[in-house]
């Protein structure tokens, strides 16, 4: 399975988006280890793209930080239950037909490895996901190294490779691994922190602890959710399961909610997480509001938490006389989504996004999941949900159990391997 890769000593390249790639100094690789296919990340899209790699035949070694494969379960959804739904009955034995129904599975040959013979909840406990990811990974014996943090990510000039390049990476042992094609699937894990005065008063949803909230929301008197109003499952979720424990609950976002069930887009507001609608719109005390939080600030007075307009952004000439945020709050909870984390590269601008609609969240990519500013660099899972964002699901699994199927077979059809 290893080949101890010779490469000669030359020069290193770090990855930019550029086009106009930084050099650093020469390195040796005498010691790497080689894979035709590394794949960062065996999360679901890693564990997915594990499989079609395998049952191609393909060297391949995936990467994995964490213990276990399905990390990222083990601290999402932070109130525990998945919005993926887990449909059991169908009436129908077209496995096809079934899947399409059950949004939890990853594909493969193996009829047992099926979410809805693992629970009967229709939103399975994130628990339930992780026992299953684990489950595939053995039963299908998918190649992944475990705690191997990968980075320092950057091409060095080689001609034998068929980009003319080979991918380079350490990890936290100093171990070094080099490849010729290299998959990303590594999410979106980087929250999304707005230039906001004050914003390190409120707590990361990636942070916060429902049931410590829960508790304070019994001691205290309100609590402010912060969130993007268009794709506010994370927020909504924490409101959905503090509500009915606070005196009331504040939301605020750019945009109108879009719900999922009027848009047909499952990243929007899903049913599940919607309760806090009701109590809203039926004139109980919590509250929406649309606004952008970059003009507005947070400040802490005598231990409370004030919301209030930023004068250096906003002009205050015009005076409310029924300002919403008047009164001070106990809690600010911060949940904006997150973004592809970059860190991993050498350098931290490559294949960031710079178009405008995705503004840094995703990669640059290609409709056949390659980097657009480096080629044999693909993308897998949530990170590639660029190419159909707000029209299909590629950014969830049971979306993704299909692109990363795509994005293997474009790969071998262009690169004839
Ligand atoms: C709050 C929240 C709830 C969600 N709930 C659902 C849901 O119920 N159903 C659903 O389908 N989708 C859900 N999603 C979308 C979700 O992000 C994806 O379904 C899924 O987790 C993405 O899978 P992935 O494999 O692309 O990335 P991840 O699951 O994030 O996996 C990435 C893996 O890469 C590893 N990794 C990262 N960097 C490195 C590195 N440098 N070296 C080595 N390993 C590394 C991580 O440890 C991790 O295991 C949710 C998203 C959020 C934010």
């Amino acid at each position: 399975m290893f080949l101890l890769c010779l490469l000669p000593s030359l020069t290193s390249t770090v990855l930019t988006s550029s086009g106009s790639p930084a050099t650093t100094a020469p390195t040796t690789c005498a010691d790497c280890i080689h894979h035709d296919y590394c794949v960062v990340g065996a999360g679901p899209s890693g564990l997915q793209m594990g499989y079609f790699l395998q049952t191609s035949g393909r060297n391949y070694i995936i990467f994995e930080r964490s213990k276990r494969s399905g990390s990222f379960y083990e601290l999402y959804p932070r109130h525990r239950k998945l919005i993926s739904i887990n449909k059991r009955h169908t009436g129908r034995k077209n496995p096809e037909f079934n899947l399409r129904h059950d949004w939890n599975s990853l594909l493969s040959h193996d009829e047992s490895l099926r979410v809805t013979r693992y629970t009967s909840q229709m939103f399975p406990d994130a628990q339930v996901l992780i026992d299953y990811l684990d489950d595939y990974q053995r039963k299908l014996n998918i190649s992944v190294q475990f705690n191997t943090n990968i980075e320092n990510v950057r091409t060095e000039p080689d001609a034998a490779m068929p980009d003319g390049h080979v991918f380079r990476m350490e990890d936290q042992h100093g171990h070094h691994y080099s490849c010729r094609t290299l998959i990303m699937a590594t999410g979106l894990s980087e929250p999304n922190i707005p230039p906001m005065k004050g914003i390190d008063l409120a707590r990361g949803y990636e942070a916060v602890s429902i049931y410590a909230l829960l508790w304070l929301s019994a001691q205290f008197s309100t609590i402010l959710s912060a969130w993007e109003l268009s794709r506010g499952n994370a927020a909504f979720e924490v409101a959905d399961s503090i509500y009915g424990n606070t005196i009331l609950v504040h939301m605020v976002g750019r945009s109108r909610v879009r719900l999922a069930w009027a848009t047909h887009y499952v990243g929007d507001l899903r049913a599940v997480n919607n309760n806090l609608l009701d109590t809203y719109q039926l004139k109980s005390l919590d509250g929406l509001v649309e606004s952008r939080l970059e003009d507005m600030m947070l400040e802490e007075k005598n231990g409370k938490i004030y919301f209030t307009l930023n004068p250096e952004k906003q002009s205050l000439e015009e005076k409310f006389d029924n300002f919403a945020f008047r009164e001070p709050y106990d809690v600010v909870v911060r949940a904006l989504g997150f973004k592809f984390d970059a860190s991993v590269f050498a350098n931290k601008t490559s294949a960031l996004s710079q178009e405008k609609a995705f503004s840094k969240k995703y990669p640059v990519i290609h409709h056949n999941y390659e980097s657009k500013s480096t080629k044999g660099l693909f993308y897998a899972g949530t990170c590639s949900h660029s190419l159909d964002f707000r029209k299909s699901a590629g950014g969830f699994i049971h979306g993704f159990r299909y692109t990363t199927k795509i994005g293997q077979v474009t790969r071998a059809h262009s690169r004839g391997c």
